[in-house]
């Protein structure tokens, strides 16, 4: 089945934007509110200390292969619609986790996961740099049947680093119709896409507890 339909992307659809986004919105709005209630005062002493929320963990499912190998492009562009992913990892002080190991896996233009293969299609590790930041260039992934339904487009990922908690996790995206009905998607885990079937691109921040 393809799935080629352009992706709407809809501010209203978009339940939450990334953790580090979120907490900007809560600072300015707090910010916003002290200094209409107590002037620039007010606003000072509501001066908020730094927090990243920890990025929630979602089911591990049965396609996981251990050994892919180190790649930051997944998937040809000619295969479906190219997407683009960065990001952040960075534990919940908001410092950035130099080196952090990404494990990533995902379906392709028709929802299948590939099982067997030595070339372990559609899948791939990856270090963030110095400052925290990866990034990867791959497809939208498919959409599989599960139960009477289909599981939404998503992304996999096993993400670790010395001294945090492992996690693991999905990437979900803002205006798939089956965000609604799938059981394991969690609001926080969406990310609105920029662009087009043409290249899609988004900002999928990471955070690690304290192990
Ligand atoms: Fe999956």
């Amino acid at each position: 089945m393809k799935n080629r339909e352009k992706l709407e992307v809809s501010r209203r659809q978009v339940l939450v934007h990334t953790a580090v986004g979120a907490a900007g919105l809560l600072v300015s709005r707090s910010g916003a509110r002290a200094s209409e209630k107590f002037g620039s005062r007010g606003k000072a002493l509501l001066r908020p200390t730094p927090q990243c929320l920890e990025t929630e963990d979602n089911i591990l499912g049965p396609f996981y292969r251990a050994g892919a190998p180190f790649r930051t492009i997944l998937a040809d562009p000619d295969e479906g619609q190219p997407l683009h992913i960065d990001g952040s990892v960075s534990g919940p002080d908001c410092q950035p986790l130099a080196g952090a190991l990404l494990d990533l896996w995902q379906a392709n233009d028709d929802g299948i996961y590939d099982l067997k293969s030595p070339d372990f299609l559609w899948r791939g590790r990856m270090n963030a740099g110095k400052d925290g930041i990866y990034s990867f260039d791959t497809i939208l992934p498919g959409r599989y049947p599960s139960g009477s339904s289909y599981r939404p487009r998503h992304i996999h990922f096993k993400v670790s680093s010395p001294g945090s908690l492992s996690l693991t996790t999905q990437l979900y995206f803002a205006g798939d119709p089956y965000l609604k009905t799938d059981p394991y998607v969690r609001p926080s885990l969406i990310i609105e896409l920029e662009g087009d079937e043409t290249q899609w691109s988004g900002t999928f921040n990471i955070v690690l507890g304290v192990a």
